[in-house]
């Protein structure tokens, strides 16, 4: 049973999606009872070593409640109007059950487009890092004032996905109303079997996954099966299981075989790489001294600010830039932390010089080794 489930056992940093269907009570507002339940499994994982962010839906339905709606709303406004009522006290149940057991919660509202956009990329990324190195449970929303993409179709599956790439996430777990993926919809086919486990690019499943999603949220299995298949492009496994299955999450990470788990073809940093290196397009060039080359090609190292010898081009941060020998050879490529003209200031300056110069620090290193890729 644990062979099969090697990549859950081995996983320390998880994204939990909770989706609307689960957290509310039938329409009527949050289920506080279950999000206490979902909490302690969180404290256990994390007493575990495990790293978890959340990403919660429910402001729209426990904003409904609050306004004393009885049906969902079609106008994408009052949508939107029901989850700014609701969020207030989705985040406070997740926060007063996690303050019980002494951990602090943070509220994140994220669009899809903050996750594209290069420069906010790095900002939500280097938030979410720290918040989870501070010991933090992020618990993330679409933030649906400014953006509809999930009201309309997703219920944040594509959200869970999005996010589970930005931190790299090994485990990106989908909770939901169903024991997981079924070959046929068991809604309409009780005969239908769970798919235990597959690859999360296999073509099948989308056609396997029906298109329908409940009264409360969207969402449905095809958005969690694209969902699956966007995470494990980025070496992420998916599972997706039953939220309301007794200790679902601590049973899942202990390899027990629950849901379905959708494994990705390709390993995390290679992915990840592969992606950097093909998608953007190159901003600007750092000219490094030996030294620098030496450490980012042979040790693996970060680039910092006091290896450049000199800049060019107009880039902001979080653009694609070259680095270079001092011949002029291509040896690396990556995601920079600092505009071009900040960079021309603190090029050959120890990190801790980097304050003073600028009057602020966004990170120590200028690439960071997870951003850069070797040419
Ligand atoms: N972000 C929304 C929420 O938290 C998505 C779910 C929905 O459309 O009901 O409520």
């Amino acid at each position: 049973m644990i062979n099969t489930r090697m990549a859950v056992c081995k996983a320390r940093r998880y994204v939990v999606k909770i989706g609307s269907a689960l957290l509310t009570n039938e329409g009527r507002g949050l289920d506080r009872a279950a999000i206490q339940g979902w909490v302690e499994q969180i404290v256990a994982l994390r007493t575990a070593g495990i790293e978890v962010v959340l990403v919660s839906s429910g402001a729209v339905a426990e904003g409904m409640k609050r306004l004393g709606w009885q049906h969902r709303p079609v106008a994408l406004h009052d949508l939107q109007a029901a989850a700014a009522v609701g969020q207030m006290g989705l985040v406070q149940a997740y926060e007063s059950y996690f303050q019980q057991h002494q951990i602090q919660t943070a509220q994140i509202l994220l669009t899809h487009d903050d996750l594209i956009h290069r420069k906010r990329y790095l900002n939500t990324r280097s938030t979410l890092r720290t918040l989870l190195a501070l010991g933090v449970v992020p618990v993330i929303n679409e933030n649906d004032t400014v953006a509809t993409d999930e009201i309309k179709l997703g219920d944040n599956d594509t959200l869970g996905a999005l996010v589970a790439v930005l931190i790299e996430a090994d485990l990106l777990v989908i909770l939901t109303d169903q024991e997981g993926m079924y070959e046929a919809d068991p809604r309409q086919c009780p005969e239908a079997s769970l798919i235990r486990m597959a690859f999360a690019d296999d073509p099948r499943l989308l056609s396997m996954a029906g298109a329908e999603g409940g009264a409360l949220g969207r969402g449905g299995m095809i958005t969690k099966v694209k969902a699956a298949a966007r995470a494990g492009h980025a070496g992420t496994a998916t599972l997706i299981a039953w939220g309301r299955k007794e200790q679902v999450l601590t049973r899942l990470a202990a390899g027990e075989e629950i849901g379905t788990l959708l494994l990705p073809t390709t390993a995390t940093e290679t992915a990840r790489k592969q992606w950097l290196a093909s998608h953007l397009r190159v901003r600007g060039r750092l000219y490094l001294d030996a030294g620098a080359v030496q450490a980012i090609r042979e040790a693996g190292k970060s680039l910092l600010p006091v290896g450049v010898v000199s800049v060019s081009g107009e880039f902001q941060r979080g653009a694609m830039v070259s680095c270079l020998t001092p011949e002029g050879e291509e040896v690396a490529r990556g995601l920079v932390n600092y505009s071009a003209t900040e960079t021309q200031r603190i090029a050959g300056l120890p990190s801790q010089r980097i304050v003073e110069r600028l009057g602020y620090v966004d990170e120590p290193e200028l690439i960071h080794r997870d951003n850069l890729v070797l040419v």
